[in-house]
């Protein structure tokens, strides 16, 4: 196996991991030093992280015990695949998405069933039932919006999957708080479904590593037998807790994210490029007349680094841009306008 590597270039403007582009508040950056004196370094944390995790329950209207956290969603996601994938046990996947469903999926032993979305990238629910019906995955993934086609995925796909999923669903929100509607409040006792979060984005803390998972008790339950013990150091406890109390601000910042993702799209629209709709914090486009690497190569020349997906399977010809700061998207699109020859 290789590994999952996204490149990194030493430019001024990096477009290229879907990071917010604003800091965290100062605030909290001040806070964090009050938090680090105050803990008992020579003890362990708690191990059930009992207080953010009633936040996080609180805010979603759930009960703490529905909540598992994490360093980072992509631990959720390793923990939800060490507990129900591994060898003997399928997972599904709907491609082109999320590269680390099936690198962790793999990881564990697992075998992956890679369902196909339609050359315009968006998934026909009769794909979702012959994926289930002829292997029975023991997980299956959606990702809404799905990452790195910035689709939002219709809700009557993860219907038509709930009706028939064999195993557990898990559907991946790290960028929900820019689309247009959420699985969270689907989530009850009855059925296997799991909705995943990040502070990564959003609350543009990506460096902090911390994501969480709302799902029903029992499956809760399952992950701690997986988890290691006090996988969530006591820091992260406290400083996720106070990042908490932040949200309106950051709200304010998913809407000029959205703007400038308008702003964005029908730019590129109009230079001769394929672009398709985003409901998140990035875009991918397909310009028609140019190649993508050549594309890549001129915007890296000019301090601007994106994602080349050119060379990844079912997306050949396409870059991904994550919608920055108003000056960088500035000069992400004089750029590409120079490079696209208007
Ligand atoms: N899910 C998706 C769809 C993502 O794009 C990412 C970040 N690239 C993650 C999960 C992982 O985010 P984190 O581990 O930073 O929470």
């Amino acid at each position: 196996m290789s590994g999952y590597h996204s490149p990194q270039v030493d430019v001024p403007i990096r477009l290229n991991t879907n990071e917010s582009p604003f800091p965290p508040p100062e605030q909290w950056v001040e806070q964090l030093g009050k938090i680090a004196r105050d803990i008992n370094w020579n003890r362990y944390p708690d191990r059930g992280a009992h207080a953010l995790r009633e936040e996080i329950a609180r805010r979603h209207g759930v009960d703490a015990a529905q909540v598992f956290v994490a360093n980072g969603s992509n631990e959720v996601l390793q923990t939800i695949l060490l507990t129900y994938g591994g060898y003997g046990r399928t997972v599904a996947t709907f491609e082109p998405t999320y590269q680390m469903y099936s690198q962790i999926a793999k990881v564990t032993g697992a075998d992956v069933v890679a369902g196909e979305r339609r050359a315009d990238m968006t998934l026909d629910p009769l794909e979702i039932k012959r994926v289930v019906d002829e292997h029975q995955p023991a997980v299956t993934f959606l990702c809404n919006p799905n990452n790195p086609t910035g689709l939002v995925e219709p809700q009557a796909n993860l219907d038509a999957l709930l009706s028939i999923a064999t195993g557990i669903v898990v559907v991946d929100e790290a960028y929900a708080e820019f689309s247009e509607w959420s699985a969270m409040g689907m989530v009850n006792e009855d059925r296997g479904l799991v909705v995943t979060r990040t502070f990564s984005k959003t609350l543009s803390m990506a460096a902090l590593r911390v994501g969480y998972v709302v799902a029903p008790t029992w499956v809760v339950a399952d992950l701690q037998i997986a988890a290691l013990p006090y996988h969530l150091d006591a820091f992260k406890q406290q400083a996720t807790l106070a990042a908490l109390t932040y949200t309106d601000e950051m709200n304010h910042r998913v809407s000029i994210i959205k703007e400038q993702r308008s702003r964005i799209e029908s730019t590129l629209a109009g230079l001769d490029i394929e672009v398709w709709p985003s409901g998140s914090n990035f875009i991918l486009f397909r310009p028609r007349s140019q190649e993508a690497n050549v594309v890549w190569q001129a915007l890296l020349d000019a301090g601007i680094l994106v994602r080349d997906c050119s060379s990844w399977p079912r997306l050949s010809g396409c870059l991904r841009v994550t919608v920055g700061t108003v000056q960088e998207n500035t000069a992400f699109l004089g750029a590409m306008n120079t490079i696209m020859g208007h």
